[in-house]
């Protein structure tokens, strides 16, 4: 489970940013940048169990990624439940949001836009 949903920017430690896919917070968390809440979700293996394969272009995050929380995108809770496989974002179809039972490749950090 998780996780985090606000601009994490200002919180990375600069050493350990990987312009490509996903980032690495400390400690092994690992963040990427969701296009159906966007904001950032966040997986760690101490906090939660969950797995990364190493990969920052084509990042497998396993198990299933499960967030609750205030979207400001949508200005209301959702909930985003997903697989990140080999770099693509697989959103089930329980997401109360619109990317439901679609596939998304994870878009690239550089071009991710800055909440206000
Ligand atoms: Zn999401």
């Amino acid at each position: 489970m998780i996780i985090a949903c606000f601009d994490w920017v200002n919180y990375w430690d600069i050493k350990e940013v990987e312009l490509t896919r996903i980032r690495r917070f400390r400690e092994n968390r690992i963040a990427f940048h969701c296009p159906a809440c966007n904001c950032w979700h966040m997986v760690s293996s101490e906090l939660n169990g969950h797995g990364f394969n190493g990969d920052y272009e084509k990042p497998t995050l396993t198990p299933s990624v499960m967030w609750n929380g205030y979207s400001p995108l949508h200005k209301r809770v959702v909930k985003c439940h997903s697989f990140v496989l080999n770099g693509v974002i697989q959103f089930l179809t329980d997401c109360t949001h619109q990317f439901g039972g679609r596939m998304v490749e994870l878009p690239p950090v550089d071009n991710i836009p800055h909440l206000d």
